[in-house]
């Protein structure tokens, strides 16, 4: 609802490629709901606030990775999130209290950039 102009979908490997974990594990949490996603044939669209409301729902309830302990259950760091890179825009999960960039270049960019002012 509050998306503003556009909306970005991710696919299920790409959710599972930020979560580093399978793609299968990913399907799961779809299958059961606790994901939202939409199935078109074979591949799955996510919303990225719908993972972003995920991921904070993983960090929030332990009882999630408990369900889901005979499988491979994904461990969030309370201190990680998703978002965008502060200088690429590149979507990862990122420690936004140590860095809020995707990669030392973008990091390097941006400090750089700061430091000559
Ligand atoms: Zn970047």
């Amino acid at each position: 609802m509050n998306y503003g102009v556009d909306v970005d979908y991710l696919n299920e490997e790409e959710v599972a490629e930020l979560l580093a974990v399978s793609s299968e594990v990913i399907v799961k949490y779809l299958y059961d709901g606790e994901l939202e996603g939409v199935e078109l044939g074979e591949e799955w669209r996510i919303e990225v606030g719908d993972l972003k409301e995920f991921i904070s729902k993983l960090k929030e309830d332990k009882e999630e990775e408990l369900k889901f302990k005979d499988q491979q259950a994904i461990e969030v760091d309370p201190n990680w999130t998703l978002d965008e890179c502060g200088h690429c825009g590149e979507l990862r999960m990122m420690n936004i209290e140590l860095s809020p960039f995707c990669s030392v270049e973008c990091r390097d960019a941006v400090d750089f950039g700061v430091q000559s002012l």
